[in-house]
């Protein structure tokens, strides 16, 4: 089903969701009549092989389909046996849903101010917060780039820490060779409606390469049930799992990945050309961001946006308020603590970007914010 080409003039969504999936929908068709008639509807044939195709695609050795990103990233914790009395670093700039995650399992979140140029976890941030109750680092693969997990690894690896990857931004993305999943001890990702690989609903997944955590996780996220006897719990578990419908779904669109990754990444080329040196966030040597978000930084961000509403621009705010400053998160920093986020903060913007995104809309957007800013 081919939608018509949208004309001058007309408003241009942040993100086109019945745009992107209206491509797919006969695959769409078959999936649901498949599981509706072998009735089927967690787990089961469909998640077996999304698990088998997504690990795959990650280049790791194993995938658990759960609920949600957030839960995933909470199982990685507590299958890891982090919790009370644990501290988890993770970059202040970033969804709340990080800090939740670890909130969830127990530990403390530690926020760290980020790279002003990438808006990524700075280094010697997370160097500089490690304390005798750390266990782990989380770095979060944000916008559609990967950090450089090179010299934060050492770090890690130097403190006896875990380092989880959260990759719900970052599907497909490489850096210098390695997957966004593959180079942490596991790595949770979320198929949010809206992410790069986008599900018809909530769901999430956990990939790692270690067996041991592996069938922890899938026994954590299933009530805690032992693999051999399915009455028995030997621990507190979750309710976690992925639907048949959703994977099956999620099967159809990775095939679609790889392309709706590099026309975004075409996108954000022609956002670069037409828009001022230094504008959109920086991409670091060695990496191939997914662009999950195209995320520009300017100085009168009001006046942007206002004009951008006006021509009938969508956009949108990643993140306005650093995570340490949400009401909830207040206990850890104050105000002024971790100033390159807290000033990004002001002046970060979100253009719009999606596999459906055209030329067109993009040279318009441009247009509008080349009026604005000099
Ligand atoms: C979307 C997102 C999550 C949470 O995923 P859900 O599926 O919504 O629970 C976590 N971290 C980041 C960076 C995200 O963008």
């Amino acid at each position: 089903m081919t939608r018509p080409e949208p004309q001058p003039g007309e408003p241009v969504p942040f993100l086109d969701l019945g745009g992107i999936n209206s491509r797919l929908q006969d695959e769409f068709d078959v999936a649901w009549k498949t599981v509706l008639d072998h009735g089927g509807y967690i787990g089961g044939p469909e998640v077996e092989r999304f698990e088998r195709e997504f690990a795959a695609y990650c280049e790791t050795d194993a995938c658990v389909g759960v609920a949600n990103g957030t839960d995933a990233l909470e199982l990685i914790l507590v299958g890891l046996g982090i919790g009370r009395g644990d501290e988890v670093i993770l970059p202040t700039n970033t969804f709340v849903a990080t800090a939740e995650a670890v909130c969830a399992a127990g530990a403390r979140p530690r926020f760290v101010d980020v790279c002003p140029d990438t808006l990524l976890i700075n280094p010697d941030a997370v160097q500089a917060a490690i304390t005798p109750v750390t266990a782990a680092v989380i770095v979060v693969h944000l916008y559609g780039q990967m950090v450089d997990t090179g010299p934060i690894s050492e770090i890690t690896a130097r403190h006896g820490l875990a380092l989880i990857e959260d990759a719900a931004q970052a599907h497909g993305a490489r850096h210098r060779a390695r997957r966004a999943g593959s180079v942490g001890v596991a790595a949770g990702f979320s198929f949010y409606p809206g992410k790069n690989l986008g599900a018809l609903g909530d769901a999430g997944a956990v990939v790692t390469s270690d067996l041991a955590l592996t069938m922890r996780i899938r026994s954590l996220a299933n009530h805690g049930r032992s693999h051999t006897d399915r009455h028995r719990h030997p621990q507190v578990g979750h309710n976690s799992r992925l639907d048949s419908v959703q994977a099956a779904v999620l099967s159809a669109k990775l095939r679609c990945l790889d392309a709706d990754n590099a026309h975004r990444a075409a996108a954000m080329s022609l956002y670069r050309a037409l828009l001022p040196d230094g504008v959109a966030v920086a991409v670091q040597p060695g990496a191939e961001p997914v662009y999950h978000l195209a995320v520009i930084q300017v100085g009168d961000r009001l006046t942007v946006t206002d004009a951008l509403t006006a021509a009938g621009i969508g956009w949108g705010l990643h993140y306005p308020v650093p995570c340490h400053l949400q009401p909830a998160y207040q206990d850890g920093a104050r105000p002024g603590q971790l100033p390159v986020a807290e000033a990004a903060a002001g002046r970060i913007v979100s253009l719009p970007m999606s596999p459906v995104l055209r030329e067109t809309q993009v040279s318009r957007v441009c247009e509008v914010l080349r009026s604005v800013t000099r």
